[in-house]
């Protein structure tokens, strides 16, 4: 049994079986398994998973008050949480950069980069080429291989002891799970696929906008009462900045050597998955295709161009829905945000979860012969015309344009 009585949450061990399903269940590794469960009161969040969890009703749990205000804790820094690929740094960290110093001008606060891996301490000044006035470097053998659970837990540990104020992420496919699993370590709330990040310059709240309800509102969200401010941010929204690498900052490390990593998961292997299809991320030009273009001889012809022109090939939701491309390279809000120098729309309508996730492409050209369509309207050159037409007066003005 816990020895702290006073906890909320204790074992009856008269009905416990030992089973440790409870253990399995905390998110939080707060219970640690002997004869009995053994409850950490320190890391134990009283989210009543275990209670749930157990088969014999053997867990316990005193109803707790909700807190009526999280206790002020001085918090400073806009952090944010460098992602390492293949050795490098991945774009994400540096647009999530240049939206952090547009931040900081604001709110008058540092802006610190992360840094967690095995030997990547020689990035650090990359960061701050990039805008970074701090780095924080944890660097440690156990975290050589990403395993979201150490990772977590040794930003959880670091963010505890250092109050940043916000902490933004990049939504990738790593970001995301280990986004999610810090603000449950923290405590606190996260706004995912954040569109836009500004202050508040009366309360210097961080607001986190994103489009909600299917798209059809761009929704603000703040967190007054707890900290970090937690957002995630897809690849290719935010602009980096130029990098400078004159600029000067500080470089802090911290030992994490001795940190007890999570003994649950370890990485037997990594296989790299073949490569193949359209890599948007990296595009200077894509061809989104949409419902309108009916059939595969029709998008054979639009690869031909593509291939012609060095574009990559993407596409809407109802595009992948017709089964004209894979669903790998769907554009939009629940595909790739994409930010190429000219993106072209053939048979696309234009909904707000299509086009929100390519407003930041430098040059828009729409084909439709629907003049009233909304793609129309986010546009830069419009050909009111069926694909068909359209594809040989593409090939024109796409030089003019690029
Ligand atoms: C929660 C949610 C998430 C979503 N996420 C995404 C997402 O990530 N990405 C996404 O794309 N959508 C997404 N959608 C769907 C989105 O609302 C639209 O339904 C979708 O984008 C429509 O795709 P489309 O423009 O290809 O098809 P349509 O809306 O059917 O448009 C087809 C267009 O083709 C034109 N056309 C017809 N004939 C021709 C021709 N011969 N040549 C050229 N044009 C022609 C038509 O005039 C029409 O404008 C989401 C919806 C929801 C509710
Ligand atoms: S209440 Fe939640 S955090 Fe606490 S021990 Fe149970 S599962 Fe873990
Ligand atoms: S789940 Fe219940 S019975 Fe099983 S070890 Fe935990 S408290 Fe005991």
């Amino acid at each position: 049994m816990s020895k702290n009585r006073a906890f909320p949450l204790r074992v009856q061990e008269e009905l416990c079986v030992g089973c440790g399903l409870c253990a399995s269940s905390c998110a939080y590794q707060a219970i640690e398994m002997g004869d009995f469960p053994k409850i950490d009161a320190d890391r134990c969040r009283l989210c009543g998973s275990c209670v749930q969890s157990c088969p014999v009703g053997a867990l316990e749990m005193d109803e707790v008050a909700p807190a009526a205000e999280a206790p002020k804790q001085e918090t400073s820094g806009i952090w944010v949480l460098a992602e390492v690929e293949d050795g490098a740094l991945a774009p994400v960290s540096r647009e999530l950069l240049g939206k952090a110093v547009a931040l900081s001008a604001k709110l008058r606060q540092p802006v610190e980069a992360v840094l967690v891996g095995g030997r990547i301490a020689a990035l650090a000044q990359e960061l701050i080429a990039c805008g970074a006035d701090r780095v924080h470097v944890v660097e440690a053998p156990a975290l050589g291989q990403f395993v979201e659970e150490n990772y977590s837990r040794v930003l959880a540990d670091l963010a505890g002891r250092l109050h940043p104020d916000i902490l933004l992420v990049g939504a990738t496919q790593r970001g995301r799970g280990l986004s999610a699993r810090l603000a449950a370590l923290l405590h606190t709330g996260l706004t995912a696929d954040c569109t836009e990040l500004d202050i508040d310059t009366e309360s210097g709240l961080l607001h986190q906008i994103r489009p909600a309800f299917g798209g059809n509102l761009m929704a603000t969200i703040v967190n007054p009462t707890h900290r970090p401010q937690m957002a995630s941010v897809r690849p290719g929204v935010m602009k980096a900045l130029e990098a400078d690498t004159a600029r000067k900052g500080e470089v802090v490390r911290h030992d994490y050597s001795a940190f007890a990593m999570d003994s649950r998961v370890s990485v037997l292997n990594e296989t790299a998955e073949a490569a193949g299809g359209d890599s948007l991320e990296g595009s200077h030009i894509i061809i989104g295709i949409g419902r309108g273009v009916k059939d595969k001889a029709c998008v054979a012809e639009i690869r031909r161009l593509a291939d012609r022109i060095g574009a990559a090939v993407a596409g809407s939701r109802a595009a992948v829905e017709a089964g004209l491309v894979d669903a790998s390279v769907q554009v939009g809000q629940t595909g790739h945000t994409v930010a190429p120098d000219l993106y072209i729309a053939i048979g696309i309508s234009g909904q707000i979860q299509h086009t929100a996730a390519i407003t930041g492409a430098r040059t828009i050209i729409a084909v439709n012969p629907d003049r009233t369509a909304p793609i129309f309207s986010v546009a830069d050159y419009g050909l009111a015309l069926p694909v068909e037409e359209a594809l040989p007066q593409l090939m024109n003005l796409i030089p003019a344009v690029v």
